[in-house]
């Protein structure tokens, strides 16, 4: 159940416009409920924690608190097991308006939201037997349950420093099977949330006796943080988005039970193959960050920037250009991004994955890009810390370095597979 975020005062404080319109983007009343929500608490409560948790690269836990009493945690979630049945789309739009207020809270998030939109939503679309699937919706309740009545919090730790992140190879991380479950041992890099999620989501490879580790037997599996043999190591003082606190995950001989399983053996896979706009959803948060750095900016050259002399700048031809710049970037992405998050879906087709892969290219560099002009533009005094700009600046930073879809991967996808069609050798 939805509850009213109730902080912001309409009559002191105008609330921010919504990212996408739900008229002009034709969202239907549930779904702009849920993404209003989201960006009031966006702006009344989550906007003003964000340059202490920057600042200390501490992991926001309060705002994970309103999170879960907004019921936003279980955003994903169908309706039926407590959460609000956000579908792709939706959670698209309401983690934009999040990024809009704090990059690291909606990135965060996101790790978060995917472990129940990946064994959600997205796992409704894949094959499975009525046996597994029946299997399946037994667990997952009871991981849902864990979210919407005690806030637990997941993460999503699959990036190891090697080839697997990129879906080149398997992952180094094993899984043995034992009676009732697993023996979980491997590392994890940049694994966000470490320290402070309740359960780690973690990707790796079931093992089979005198068999190679294959990407088919990937399986995905919630590690509770108090389990015996996981250990958090390594420091985290990174350029931007500081609030995620992505230190480095240890397992060792971590014993999980049957029941940690979010998705089905072979289901991972299936996923990765015939769903890949599940690794779209690192960029609503830079989607967010880049309207942010637009709204930054016209209120700067209008003379409106809280903690600010009310001095205009808005009356050079200069400024009225970049800022011209600016919308047009935003238009440009907002555009491509809604039109990618929209058609997400099982077996998209070869003119829908490679827009995937532009829209997240086109957000992720994009994003920096408009930061950048905003910082040019508005001039030395806007990029001092008292002001959100510089975070902003160095959050959208960190986009396209996120995997599997970096913009170095995203233009070598675009390029090969617009040029190859599946099985094309030039030999
Ligand atoms: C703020 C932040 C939070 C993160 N949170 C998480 C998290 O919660 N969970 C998680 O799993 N990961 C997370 N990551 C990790 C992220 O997805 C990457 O795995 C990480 O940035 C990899 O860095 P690397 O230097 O090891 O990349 P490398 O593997 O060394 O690659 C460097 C670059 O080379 C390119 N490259 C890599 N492979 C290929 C290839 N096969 N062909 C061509 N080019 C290639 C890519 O563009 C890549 O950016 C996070 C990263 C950041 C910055």
């Amino acid at each position: 159940m939805t509850m009213p975020v109730g902080k912001i005062d309409p009559e002191k404080v105008a609330l921010d416009r919504p990212i996408f319109d739900p008229t002009a983007f034709r969202l239907d009343e549930a779904q702009a409920a849920i993404i209003a929500t989201a960006r009031e608490l966006g702006q009344s409560v989550i906007a003003g924690r964000a340059a202490a948790y920057d600042r200390d690269a501490k992991f926001p836990t309060e705002n994970y608190r309103d999170l879960h009493r907004t019921g936003l945690l279980g955003i994903a979630i169908p309706r039926k097991h407590g959460g609000l049945g956000a579908n792709y789309q939706t959670y698209a739009i309401a983690a934009a308006e999040i990024g809009r207020y704090c990059g690291a809270t909606a990135l965060t998030w996101n790790m978060h939201v995917c472990s129940t939109l990946w064994s959600g939503p997205l796992a409704d679309d894949l094959d499975m037997d009525a046996a597994t699937r029946a299997e399946h919706e037994r667990r997952r309740a009871m991981h849902y349950k864990r979210i919407v009545d005690d806030g637990a919090i997941y993460s999503q730790p699959f990036s190891e420093g090697g080839a697997a992140a990129a879906g080149g190879v398997a992952f180094g991380t094993e899984a043995k099977p034992v009676q009732g479950g697993w023996i979980v041992n491997g590392k994890k890099i940049f694994a966000s949330l470490s320290g402070h999620a309740d359960y780690y989501g973690v990707l790796c490879t079931e093992i089979a006796e005198g068999k190679k580790a294959s990407r088919r037997n990937t399986l995905y599996l919630a590690l509770p943080a108090k389990a015996d043999g996981i250990s958090v190591v390594g420091d985290w003082d990174p350029l931007g988005m500081r609030g995620t606190v992505s230190r480095t995950l240890l397992f060792k001989e971590v014993f999980v039970p049957d029941d940690a399983a979010l998705m089905p053996r072979g289901v991972y896979f299936q996923a990765a193959m015939r769903w890949p706009h599940m690794f779209l959803t690192l960029s609503p948060t830079y989607v967010g960050l880049a309207q942010a750095a637009y709204d930054f900016t016209v209120r700067y050259l209008r003379g409106e920037m809280p903690g600010t002399p009310p001095v205009k700048r808005r009356m050079y031809p200069t400024k009225q250009i970049a800022v011209a710049q600016m919308q047009i970037k935003l238009e440009q992405i907002k555009s491509i991004w809604f039109q990618a998050v929209t058609e997400a879906r099982a077996n998209p087709t070869k003119e829908q994955v490679l827009r995937a892969y532009a829209a997240q290219y086109s957000v992720m560099e994009g994003a920096n890009e408009i930061a950048t002009l905003a910082i040019r533009t508005c001039g030395g005094q806007a990029m001092l810390k008292s002001l959100a700009l510089e975070r902003i600046y160095r959050d959208s930073r960190c986009g396209s370095l996120m995997l599997p879809w970096t913009a170095e991967l995203c233009l070598d996808r675009i390029g090969r597979e617009a040029l190859y069609e599946t099985g094309e050798s030039d030999d």
